[in-house]
């Protein structure tokens, strides 16, 4: 039989071989040192130890691992008495952080899935801690290409799930029945898309309709986690395709559901709402763009994208100034962290770059200045959203020039010209009765538009 064959039966040969694969594309040079001492060490106490799940993938894709895991058939406990320098954390899953210096190599213990449960019942995982063999701890694994295990000590890759195939035929594939698989944790539906929109993978058809058809699940999943892996496709460098992606398969929907009604219906016949719904992708494209020039956008800045169209189009529906976005940003961003559980800190620091916007156009005056903007500590959230703005939509470069150059002189001023731009702004503050909190600590000035 072969791997694939394998694969989509994982599970069930319990008693066939792996395929084992001398792999001449994982040079040594490319193995993390800290990670195989590890390794070593545990095999040579007797302990199967592989390296594990992405950084295998990303090894024999010829990608660059953001971090090498170990997996182990020694317990936490056994780990942590070959190494002075491992730390047993966590407590639905014990591991074991070894930690060479600030470098820390996870070692997981060999788990396997839940015990099968009664077919009607509800699949979703709420256990998942049992120890096990490697066949048993790749198959527990979400992806084929995500389950492979490499022996560094006899250079092989050991695939128990079909994955080599699939990377061969980039393929993004779950292992055994999508539906289950989807069912038992609906957080997977966006790591598919996290997975295949990096990697340039195709989602497998089958994996695809359980995609779709679970979408609606996603909806009891832990809300962090779903907003972490939201934040992570804003910051993939792939998030046009993401998004694109989440909204076919019916995911946009559930988890951002404001946005995916902005965003119109599909196929919508009205030039307006076509417009809208680009003027949002266009935003994306600039944030894709950015990541890959190195500047990957901050949890406030990736919030502010998301939402800074909605609050626009409210504050315009209200009648309200146009570049005056503080009461929609409030009435919008307070409710939208709240179930999406944002961080206080993250929620408020995407108002307050969002309400900013509008002080890029703003003229140095008794009521606003620009040194005290620039030393403001969201500034340079606030310059990166103005940034994405321009880019997005061909507007506004010379402003952002303009501040750029300001934001240079302004790391010369002295600290006398700081103490004065500070008085005449607390001068006139003292006056003023009530004003936005969001737009902190600056003055408003209702007098000055944004560039729209
Ligand atoms: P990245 O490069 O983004 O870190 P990764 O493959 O290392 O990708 P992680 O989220 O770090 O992904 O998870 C490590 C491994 O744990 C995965 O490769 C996969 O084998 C397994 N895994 C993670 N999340 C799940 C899940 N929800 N269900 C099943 N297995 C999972
Ligand atoms: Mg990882």
């Amino acid at each position: 039989m072969t791997s694939k064959e394998e694969g989509s039966f994982a599970g069930e040969h319990d008693d066939l071989e792996p395929r084992r694969l001398e792999h001449p594309r994982l040079e040594q040079d490319d193995l993390d040192q800290d990670a195989l001492r590890v390794i070593s060490r545990l095999t040579r106490n007797g302990y199967e130890a592989y390296l594990v799940g992405g950084c295998v993938r990303d090894l024999l894709l010829g990608r660059k691992p953001k971090d090498f895991d170990v997996a182990t058939a020694a317990h936490p406990r056994q780990v942590k008495r070959l190494f002075a320098n491992g730390r047993i954390i966590g407590r639905r899953f014990r591991l074991v952080h070894v930690a060479y210096g600030s470098h820390i190599i996870e070692t997981a213990t060999f788990r396997r899935a839940p015990i099968a449960r009664e077919a009607d019942e509800d699949l979703l995982i709420v256990e998942d801690n049992e120890y096990g063999t490697a066949r048993e701890d790749a198959q527990r694994r979400d992806f084929t290409i995500n389950a492979l295990f490499y022996d560094a000590l006899n250079h092989r890759v050991i695939d128990y799930v079909g994955g080599l195939d699939d990377l061969e035929a980039a393929v993004l594939r779950t292992i055994g029945d999508p539906r289950v698989r989807m069912a038992e944790d609906p957080v997977r539906i966006l790591r598919a898309v996290k997975f295949a929109t990096r990697l340039g993978f195709r989602i497998d058809d089958q994996t695809w309709s359980a995609m779709c058809e679970l979408s609606p699940d996603l909806a009891r999943s832990a809300k962090p986690r779903v907003l972490e892996e939201i934040l992570r496709l804003l910051r993939s460098g792939t998030s046009l395709g993401a998004f694109r992606m989440l909204r076919a398969c019916g995911a946009l929907r559930v988890i951002l559901p404001q946005i995916d009604e902005y965003l119109g219906a599909r196929n919508e016949p009205d030039p307006a709402a076509h417009d809208r719904a680009d003027s949002f992708w266009r935003l994306l494209e600039a944030l894709d763009s950015e990541v890959h020039a190195g500047h990957a956008p901050t949890p406030a800045v990736s919030i502010a994208v998301l939402c800074l169209r909605l609050i626009e189009r409210d504050s315009a529906a209200k009648g309200r100034e146009a570049g005056d976005l503080g009461e929609s940003a409030a009435d919008l961003l307070e409710p939208f962290a709240l179930t999406m559980r944002l961080s206080r800190r993250d929620g408020g620091r995407a108002q307050r770059i969002i309400v900013q916007q509008r002080r890029f156009s703003q003229v140095a005056s008794k009521r606003f200045s620009p040194l005290l903007f620039i030393r403001a500590e969201e500034f340079p959230e606030a310059l990166h959203l103005f940034k994405l703005r321009s880019m997005a939509w061909g507007q506004g470069w010379d402003v952002y020039d303009a501040w750029v150059s300001r934001v240079e002189k302004a790391h010369q001023a002295s600290p006398e010209e700081l103490d004065a731009a500070r008085r005449t702004t607390k001068k006139r503050r003292r006056r003023r009765r009530g004003g936005s909190t969001a737009d902190r600590p600056e003055p408003v000035d209702a007098s000055d538009g944004g560039p729209e």
